[in-house]
């Protein structure tokens, strides 16, 4: 990019529009942010903004265009469909993601992560076996760590290992992973795609300019990608949990059988992570290091790779054990926003559930779940704004609406028994209730302290 050019954020987010704002004016350009919120409620994010960054607050109209704008870097959470993108588009200015900004000033190794699910625990997994095998590894991207806030302190052979949503893979141009992992893909963010394909196309951006040098890694258990991935340049390996693969499970054993050999890689019984759906992560994850050091030329020691997959602890809010009282078990699934990660929840958990569900919805069928919930949740508590659209769907559960987290949790003890397991996995996301998935998660954990402290009566 040359230095005189003028560049519009569209978004001031605290993390991704602030990193490329910051970034850019560092670099010399000339930067200005739109937002659609007021100067007083970006305040915050102003304070921290590099000082000859110019602010359009509570304004996202066309008009702005007038300043004539070189290009523009559009944060994830604003959509292309606004009339501000569209007008840029129609000018024929470029419209890139932070990614591709990021990737244009990047010279070190990249592998990138995408799909519906198991995007985050993919790529600290992923970073952690890389790192187990002696390299440099970064995780940034949709984890919360823009790849343009550690981009200028990448060396040549480090890795960075991005999580990508499909948003930020809508506007990438020039981005080329050395390996590409896609997780899953099931119906989500509905509410911003017309359908099904348009999601899968906007994912498919990941691989659009590997070429046979670069690796994708995919579940090929998953009926829909199987039915629906195109053509690739890329070296493409597969893993599954039912058939041979180039990474699969079989007997409880993770195996690779990378260049003909079959190789014992670990135990599934030795992770930490629970389910069957943290194998899958775990097999792309391997494939992804092997993969790596097969692209650089250098050789992984399986011992390493091994002993980083057992000592990976997870993150918090996914299948996450909070502890147990008056003989029931309560796990934190507060990240499960789709149907398909709250199916997995329930796959994990041997016994009789007691699930805390609903929130904000997010364009999927929820009517998937019936089949699931059948004969292994024996009691509903639904919060959130999708609360009766719930209690219709599924009223031949046992359920209660609850008004609060507390509420939910106490009501939630009157439906179970000893041995079952108290989960909260929403299917939704937290937007009416919470800030974000973690407030959620933290507000159900602080609520089982208070309830096994004694602090909170539910009889
Ligand atoms: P993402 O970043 O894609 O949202 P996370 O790793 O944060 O993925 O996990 C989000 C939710 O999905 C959690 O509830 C987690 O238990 C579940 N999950 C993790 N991996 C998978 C997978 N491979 N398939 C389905 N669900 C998964």
């Amino acid at each position: 990019m040359d230095k005189k050019k003028h560049i519009l954020v569209v978004g001031l987010g605290y993390r991704t529009g602030l990193a490329s704002a910051n970034f850019l004016a560092g670099k010399g350009f000339a930067v200005t942010v739109c937002d659609m919120k007021s100067r007083d409620e970006l305040m915050p994010v102003i304070n921290k903004l590099d000082r000859n960054v110019h602010v359009i607050a509570g304004n996202q109209d066309p008009s702005i265009l007038k300043n004539d704008f070189n290009e523009i870097i559009l944060s994830p959470g604003v959509p292309q469909s606004i009339p501000l993108i569209q007008e840029a588009k129609n000018k024929g200015i470029p419209v890139l993601s932070e990614i591709e900004l990021a990737y244009r000033h990047c010279t070190s190794h990249i592998v990138g992560i995408t799909g519906t699910d198991g995007k985050s625990t993919t790529t600290m997994l992923t970073a952690h076996c890389l790192k187990a095998a002696g390299f440099d590894a970064h995780p940034c991207g949709n984890i919360g760590i823009p790849y343009v806030s550690i981009v200028d302190s990448l060396k040549k052979d480090s890795i960075a290992v991005i999580e990508l949503s499909s948003f930020q893979l809508e506007t990438i141009h020039t981005f080329t992973p050395d390996v590409a992992i896609l997780t899953n893909l099931t119906p989500d963010h509905l509410d911003r795609y017309n359908s099904l394909e348009d999601y899968f196309a906007a994912k498919m951006n990941i691989a659009k300019n590997q070429d046979s040098g670069d690796y994708f890694i995919v579940n090929s258990d998953d009926e829909f990608i199987a039915t629906h991935l195109p053509a690739l340049k890329a070296t493409r390996y597969s893993f599954s949990l039912q058939k041979e693969a180039d990474c699969y499970f079989n007997g409880g054993g993770i195996y690779c059988t990378l260049d003909g050999r079959q190789q014992l890689i670990a135990r599934a019984d030795g992770l930490k992570i629970l389910g069957l759906h943290n194998v899958q992560n775990a097999m792309a994850a391997i494939l992804a290091t092997l993969s790596l050091g097969k692209k650089i030329g250098r050789d992984i020691n399986f011992k390493a790779l091994e002993d980083a997959l057992y000592s990976f602890e997870g993150l918090p809010h996914r299948v996450q054990m909070v502890g147990n009282f008056e003989g029931r078990a309560f796990i934190n699934d507060s990240k499960a926003t789709t149907v398909g990660a709250v199916i997995m929840a329930l796959k994990s958990i041997s016994g009789n559930v007691i699930l805390i569900m609903g929130g904000r919805a997010k364009g999927d069928d929820y009517s998937r779940l019936k089949n699931y919930l059948k004969g292994k949740v024996i009691g509903l508590v639904l919060i959130g704004e999708t609360k009766d659209e719930f209690a219709v769907l599924f009223n031949d559960i046992p359920h209660f609406k609850a008004h609060s987290m507390e509420d939910a949790v106490i009501k939630a003890m009157k439906l179970s028994t000893e041995g079952d397991t108290v989960l909260l996995s929403p299917a939704c996301a937290s937007f009416d209730m919470y800030k974000n998935y973690e407030e959620r998660g933290n507000d159900f954990i602080e609520i089982v302290k208070r309830l096994k402290q004694g602090q909170l009566r539910w009889m």
